[in-house]
């Protein structure tokens, strides 16, 4: 249910923080999918479109030089474990 994020977080999660009240528009995966962040409510926040645009800027700035720091996956189960 996508509405429930809006009423759980009806302002802006990022400008609360600098103590700013700004209508949250944009539902935002706090970890990337493509960093291994999960699509569940765990995962998202509420954010207006200033914030979201700037966050998505820089996801995808580093997604260019992810390999350099991989997110951490400590999901257990799958059986994957990559070592060296
Ligand atoms: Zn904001």
């Amino acid at each position: 249910m996508r509405a429930s994020l809006f009423k759980r977080f009806p302002l802006c999660v990022k400008c609360l923080e600098q103590d700013r009240a700004v209508a949250a528009t944009e539902r935002d995966h706090v970890v990337p999918l493509e960093e291994g962040g999960v699509d569940d409510e765990t995962n998202e926040q509420a954010l207006c479109a200033e914030c979201h645009e700037v966050k998505s800027r820089a996801e995808s700035q580093r997604g260019r030089r992810r390999a350099a720091a991989p997110a951490p996956m400590l999901q257990g189960g799958g059986g994957s474990k990559v070592r060296a």
